[in-house]
């Protein structure tokens, strides 16, 4: 476990921001667009930037963790059609809130970053698409767009430069599935937001069957920093292959739920404590920490666990977008789950009968247990359904949907047992 003792933490993105000065001016006055510029008029060549970006090990905050500098290294530079960039802000995993509040109280940071990425791919039209149940922001995300432009940092000649780069929002329509890439795709492109069979990869077959990088909101938003204090120096904010900060929404049983952004490594302990620690002092009893598709930590490891990416992956769980949800003594597991096992119900998009008929099913054993009608051997059951689910689906939803279900029934066995046996919960003060 890495210790903080002698670590600063200090935000970046997150940094000296106060619900009003999201404007240009205030982003400018912050040392804002500086290093769009800067590449611009020196004329830094378009492999310098990724190198940096490969040097940052930045990884992407979306959930997968994929290294971005090589991400944008798989976009055909000499492609004589249209590309496009594509950033990903439809967050709409429980637990997650981190990319909202980057639109809403810096979104010139977002537009910097895309507008670098875009320079680094030899890109010319970029979309942002917005979750569509957040509406303030989408509207927030336009205006900043619009004092870009009037400011000449998007549009034609950036900066007085012969770089053009047109970026529109755009507004989606509330379903988790869109936030999948291909999916994203399809609705960007007006079409009903199902995943598309992978490979071809969105690189090689994006957007209108075009070369296309997508990135998440946190990502972009980071490039801007990198290229400002160079990738070596925000990788060695994180850990090694774990660089730079990351934006934590920490949520449920703490003191201070929010958006906590810090170096990677840092130990969960110190997030909890940033948090304002256990809610009414009560004990930790489980962490799930990369939003509801990550599987369950117990509480007593989470305390020892660092929050990178290896860490956690170490501790039989991931850091996905890194939506912490932490639960107290008080929370029924069984109930818990029930949650879960509904939203992936609820938004699977049906294609896979896998994922359409196994998310179902799960959902409605989990209900069964919690409503004292469980039988002993459903717990096998439920590991054999996510079994036939996970792995044999077109996207990750049915990932999602079995690894909760499987990582709650191992880690908290006893108290599902408990439901069936006696048909009501384990836990003296249930909420
Ligand atoms: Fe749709 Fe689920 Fe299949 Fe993904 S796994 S394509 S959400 S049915």
């Amino acid at each position: 476990m890495t210790s903080l003792h002698n670590r600063h933490i200090k935000p970046l993105i997150l940094a000296g921001l106060d619900g009003k000065n999201w404007h240009l001016q205030d982003y400018v006055a912050r040392g804002g667009y500086e290093s769009l510029k800067r590449i611009l008029s020196e004329k830094i060549p378009p492999e310098q930037v990724i190198a940096e970006l490969k040097a940052s090990s930045l990884r992407g905050r979306g959930g997968a963790g994929f290294p971005t500098g090589l991400k944008w290294s798989f976009m055909p530079r000499q492609f004589p059609g249209q590309k496009y960039l594509v950033c990903n802000t439809d967050e709409g995993e429980p637990g997650t809130f981190k990319d909202r509040d980057i639109i809403r109280y810096n979104p010139h940071a977002l537009i910097e970053g895309m507008a670098i990425g875009a320079y680094a791919m030899g890109i010319s039209v970029g979309y942002n698409y917005i979750h569509g149940e957040i509406f303030a922001e989408y509207d927030r995300f336009e205006e900043a767009i619009e004092e870009a432009r009037a400011a000449g940092m998007l549009g034609n000649n950036i900066a007085g430069s012969e770089f053009n780069f047109q970026l529109h929002a755009f507004h989606g329509y509330g379903a988790y599935i869109c936030g999948e890439e291909t999916a994203l795709l399809e609705s960007l492109e007006g079409k009903k937001g199902q995943p598309r069979f992978k490979p071809p990869f969105p690189a090689s077959f994006g957007l209108y069957g075009k070369p296309t990088t997508i990135n998440n909101t946190e990502t972009f938003a980071a490039v801007p920093f990198i290229l400002a204090m160079g990738g070596e120096n925000y990788a060695a904010l994180g850990k090694p292959n774990n660089g730079g900060t990351k934006i934590f929404s920490i949520s449920g049983d703490v003191e201070r739920p929010g958006n906590y952004e810090i170096p990677l490594g840092t130990p969960f302990a110190t997030l909890l404590e940033l948090a304002g620690g256990m809610r009414g002092g009560k004990k930790i009893k489980a962490v799930i920490p990369g939003g509801s598709s990550a599987p369950v930590i117990v509480g007593d490891v989470m305390m020892n666990t660092d929050l990178d990416y290896d860490s956690i992956a170490k501790a039989g769980s991931m850091l996905g977008s890194g939506a912490v949800i932490v639960m107290d003594e008080t929370r029924c597991m069984v109930k818990s789950l029930e949650r879960l096992s509904y939203f992936y119900f609820e938004e699977s998009c049906g294609q896979c009968t896998p994922c359409r008929e196994g998310t179902g099913w799960l959902y409605r054993m989990v209900h069964r247990i919690e409503h004292g009608q469980g039988r002993p051997e459903d717990l096998d059951m439920l590991n054999a359904i996510a079994d036939n689910i996970q792995g044999k689906t077109i996207c990750a939803l049915g990932d999602a949907a079995a690894m909760p279900v499987r990582a709650f029934v191992k880690n908290f066995r006893e108290e599902f047992e408990y439901h069936i046996e006696h048909k009501h919960c384990l836990v003296p003060t249930y909420m």
